[in-house]
């Protein structure tokens, strides 16, 4: 199956995509704690309904720095769910047909 980036058009398959989203397009995601709850959240933009997907980061441990150590990982699960989103909610402007999806 192969798919555009929705964020530049860059064509390739599942996997090159989402290595691509997270070298090429990691400023996009955005991360954020609530000052009072303390909980860590990431953000990441769809550019096709202009959703931004909202995440709880669940840290295993304590740790404030957490979203700066760990941003390279936060970004493979958030365009991981990212992609997820344009390849069911938006197939026909990332290039993908509906039978594709079922036989995968
Ligand atoms: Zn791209
Ligand atoms: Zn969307």
């Amino acid at each position: 199956m192969q798919l555009r980036c929705p964020y530049c058009s860059e064509m390739g398959g599942l996997n090159v995509t989402h290595s691509h989203m997270v070298a090429t397009h990691h400023d996009l995601l955005r991360t954020e704690t609530d000052s009072e709850s303390g909980k860590m959240y990431y953000v990441v933009p769809c550019p096709l309904c202009g959703l931004s997907y909202r995440h709880r980061v669940k840290p295993r441990n304590r740790n404030p720095r957490f979203l700066s150590e760990f941003r390279k990982e936060i970004a493979l699960v958030a365009f991981d769910q990212m992609l997820y989103h344009v390849v069911h909610e938006h197939p026909d402007a990332v290039g993908v047909k509906v039978d594709e999806l079922r036989s995968e």
